[in-house]
């Protein structure tokens, strides 16, 4: 069987585990802080399930191996500094932006990007942790520990937040999902809806741009670009070079999910356009205790991580999946009184795009 080595072992390396057992592949994901190195044969592979890592002893001997996967790209994606500049070079709208230097100073960040700037440190950042909004009207500085670590991007004052995960192959074949329809709160990914004919003229807007991210970088897997849209534009948010929370609706909705396409791509099996079944809809689970009476839920599938339970922390997801809208409707209004009242707003923005459909 070929070994598949993931650097990194959170739920995105347990699905990639689990979506290994049909392509009889041995996927092995790894804590940065393990202390035993695996041994590990040149036909091996290795991926990643995280967009950063520490420098430790497991990361250096899974980084300099020969079947590393992308290794000249994971520095310029995990460095905002750089993706942005890779976006600007590559002509992909991407927010207005501006390093924050050591002498970087809010009034001239005002000036050249306007009056609302959210603060992102270069590194590190995830769920909207690392951002630091600076409010022209209120005054506000740049907080000192910020100087040099961060970017400063303009506000969008975007209608709605859409995603598109593709895949590439070795020898540069592409395919990609229809893009996603994502709710954030506070940073957090809180719901998808996908798919969406109410955006479907944007897909190949969307694919000519990840496309193009995903050639220039000879990249090999599933990438998600996240984007803003403002009318029928769309600018790239962020991008993330590995299965994204916006992809787990292909678990249920799709031939292929996210996770066996990145197994398939970064292994050298074929990868295919993805067949789309039925309307889909994800909850991420933000925080919760969890609760066996999800499991009764229709239409749905429940993943829990097993991790411990914090305030904003992600502890599962559940995918909704139906071939009739009106089935994915009614298992939405059954899981709604099973997760805390701080969703009622998720819930409803969830069943409105249901309701447009
Ligand atoms: P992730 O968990 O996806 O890695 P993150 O914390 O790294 O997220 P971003 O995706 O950059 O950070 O931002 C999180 C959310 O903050 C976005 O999904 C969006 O809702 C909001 N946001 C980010 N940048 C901007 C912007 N320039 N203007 C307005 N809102 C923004
Ligand atoms: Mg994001």
């Amino acid at each position: 069987m070929t070994k598949v080595w993931v650097l990194g072992a959170g739920q995105l390396g347990a699905m990639l585990q689990q979506a290994a057992y049909p392509l009889a592949l041995d996927v092995h994901p790894l804590a940065p802080e393990d202390e035993t190195l695996p041994e590990i044969s040149a036909a091996d592979i290795v991926t990643v399930e995280r967009e950063q890592w520490p420098d430790t002893a497991l990361t250096r001997h899974l980084s300099s191996q020969p079947g590393f996967i992308n290794a000249a790209i994971f520095g310029r994606i995990a460095d905002r500094l750089y993706q942005k500049t890779m976006l600007d070079e590559l002509e992909i709208n991407t927010a207005p932006w501006l390093p924050v230097t050591a002498s970087s100073h809010a009034e001239a960040l005002h000036a050249e990007i306007g009056e609302d700037i959210l603060l992102k440190r270069r590194t590190g950042g995830y769920d909207g942790k690392g951002q630091f909004w600076l409010y022209q009207d209120q005054g506000d500085e740049i907080p000192s520990d910020w100087l040099d670590a961060a970017i400063a991007e303009q506000k969008i004052p975007f209608e709605e937040e859409l995603s598109l995960v593709g895949a590439r192959d070795a020898d540069g074949n592409k395919v990609f999902y229809p893009l996603t329809l994502n709710l954030h709160s506070n940073g957090i990914l809180m719901a998808s809806v996908a798919p969406l004919e109410r955006v479907k003229h944007l897909q190949s807007q969307a694919e000519a741009m990840l496309g193009k991210i995903m050639d220039s970088a000879n990249y090999i897997g599933v990438m998600a670009m996240e984007c803003f849209r403002v009318k029928d534009k769309l600018i790239v948010n962020e991008l993330a070079p590995r299965v994204h929370n916006s992809g787990h609706w292909t678990q249920a909705g799709a031939c292929v999910s996210q996770f066996e396409m990145h197994l398939r791509a970064v292994s050298g099996l074929p990868i295919k356009a993805p067949e789309v079944r039925g309307q889909s809809v994800m909850i991420n689970l933000i925080g919760v205790a969890r609760n066996i009476d999800w499991l009764n839920i229709p239409s749905s599938q429940c993943y829990w991580y097993g991790k411990d339970v914090r305030p904003g922390r992600k502890v599962g997801h559940i995918n909704i999946n139906h071939p009739n809208k009106k089935a994915v409707q009614t298992a939405l209004v059954k899981l709604r009184p099973l997760l805390p009242e701080n969703y009622g707003a998720v819930f409803d923005w969830v069943q409105d795009e249901l309701a447009k459909i």
